[in-house]
């Protein structure tokens, strides 16, 4: 009796350890390496003083609405038309809302989609308070040995700068690509791109033209950025998480302080604030799956077995990620409390309390489902929750990680960059694709450029630039993009980018 028992027992342990190391076979394929390749020649110093150039018109909004300063978008779209002469006469230029720049470059047969890179032309500001801070001054374009510096460097005059020297070395050399291929260079991304590439999204709408694909900014080749993995890992943004703001009120009977209430506004409302934080919304670990399939052998054999498995190993996975912010942020909607106020005097019980949470959504989460959680976890009749108008908008469709135009940028990615293993993932933040969701399925968001701890994480802050070589090797990125993009069926088993 007891001998069958044990025989049971082995059994199912025998057949649940196969199963488990047949689906880790499955998920963690290795990807096939490709031959590197030099899509076109570059001069790194020629690229590093174009982008120099471009760092010194300080396209900055004169306000927090995004008024574009005239002066210099006038000076940076002078520099462009001078420095990128083919490109000025070989593509259309139009200007929309005044700043933004569409260019098309008009393929041959023109029955094909066409696609679109992108690069938002506007920066942030420099603190005035931090300018002795700066290396070099951020809008003097200074060039060094190693490093292009300045505000833009980074977010994303790089890009801009990358998208124009390589279409106008292939331009040079005679390249027309099959399908046609868009430029949608936005002046107020930092502000929402509402002025921007709302409106241009809404022209090709107009249009009626439907892309086959997007690269706009976000993601790029880092180390350390997906957990438990060593060795650079390129990230393709396929989503954006949502945004949500409540203002959260509460009103009470003002009155002295020396006969309260058995309760005030202000704790009525620290008790709604305190239950939205001990109520967490649920962890989705399953959306990492995608990630840790394209890292596939890259990522330690124990990731691995997890994420192949998350039927099984989902609860040691939730314990581990839940403590990392990132990653936290990767696997649910999140909730920070950012503003609270109420009371004025000491002694006086106030007559209002007032705070505002912000919510980061999870594609799939909905701003309506997240706005009956919050009342419902706080089940308190006498606490207002309202979403502050202007500040909010529904996580972006998710681009699916296969398909002709994704297989296409990953190869790209893997011929420059020494064949990374190529992964999509949510981006926390959002940028201007988000205003081509109605012309376009396949948005991915990979700025070309390997992120290592001397400049990474500069974006808007001090002394931020580029390697030299790092921007050579974005133009090379961009030209092989558009050899990949604009020539249906270029690689064996690519296809028809549709
Ligand atoms: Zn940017």
């Amino acid at each position: 009796m007891l001998a069958n028992i044990l025989y049971v027992i082995i059994a199912i342990l025998i057949v649940t350890t196969l199963y488990v190391v047949v689906r880790t076979l499955v998920f963690a394929r290795r990807q096939r390496n490709v031959t590197a390749i030099v899509a076109v020649p570059v001069d790194d110093a020629c690229v590093a003083q174009h982008l120099a150039e471009a760092v010194r018109c300080p396209t900055v909004p004169l306000d927090d609405r995004g008024t574009p300063d005239p002066e210099a978008f006038e000076r940076l779209h002078r520099m462009l038309e001078e420095t990128y002469p083919l490109v000025h006469r070989i593509l259309e230029r139009e200007v929309v809302s005044g700043y933004s720049l569409l260019y098309t470059w008009r393929g041959t047969q023109s029955e094909l989609e066409s696609v679109m890179v992108m690069a938002h032309q506007d920066v942030v500001s420099a603190d005035p308070a931090s300018l002795d801070q700066w290396t070099h001054p951020p809008f003097a374009g200074h060039v060094t040995n190693d490093f292009i510096w300045g505000r833009g460097t980074l977010d994303i005059k790089n890009q801009l700068i990358g998208i124009m020297e390589a279409a106008e070395t292939l331009l040079s050399r005679g390249y027309q690509p099959e399908r046609t291929i868009l430029f949608g260079m936005g002046h107020d991304e930092e502000t929402g791109g509402v002025n921007g590439c709302k409106v241009m999204g809404q022209l090709l709408r107009d249009r009626g033209i439907h892309l086959a694909g997007i690269v706009d900014e976000g993601g790029g080749i880092f180390d350390g950025l997906a957990a438990g993995v060593r060795g650079p890992v390129a990230l393709v943004g396929v989503s954006e998480k949502g945004y949500l703001t409540v203002e959260i009120t509460v009103q009470g009977q003002p009155g002295h302080s020396s006969t309260p209430p058995p309760q005030t506004a202000i704790g009525i409302l620290a008790g709604a604030l305190a239950r939205l934080e001990t109520h967490p919304f649920p962890t989705r670990i399953r959306r990492l799956r995608p990630m840790y399939h394209g890292i596939g052998r890259a990522a330690p054999i124990y990731l691995q077995v997890a994420f192949a498995n998350v039927w099984l190993f989902g609860p040691f996975l939730r314990r581990w990620l839940t403590a990392i912010p990132e990653m936290n942020a990767s696997i649910r909607t999140t909730t920070a409390l950012t503003i609270v106020q109420g009371g004025v005097e000491d002694n006086t019980v106030p007559s209002e309390a007032r705070a505002f949470v912000n919510f980061r959504l999870l594609p799939g989460d909905s701003i309506a489902e997240v706005l009956a959680r919050a009342t419902k976890v706080i089940d308190d009749e006498r606490v207002t929750i309202t979403p502050v108008p202007g500040k909010f908008n529904e996580a972006l469709p998710i681009s699916p990680a296969r398909g002709p135009a994704y297989e296409g940028l990953k190869q790209v990615i893997r011929e420059i960059f020494d064949n990374p293993p190529v992964a999509p993932y949510v981006m926390l933040g959002g940028t201007d694709c988000q205003h081509f969701v109605p012309v376009c399925d396949h948005i991915y968001r990979f700025t070309s450029l390997v992120m290592d701890e001397r400049f990474r994480g500069l974006e808007h802050g001090i002394d931020e630039r580029i390697p030299i070589d790092g921007m050579g090797k974005m133009v090379q990125f961009y030209a092989r993009l558009f050899q990949a993009w604009g020539t249906p069926g270029m690689f064996p088993g690519q296809g028809e980018v549709s």
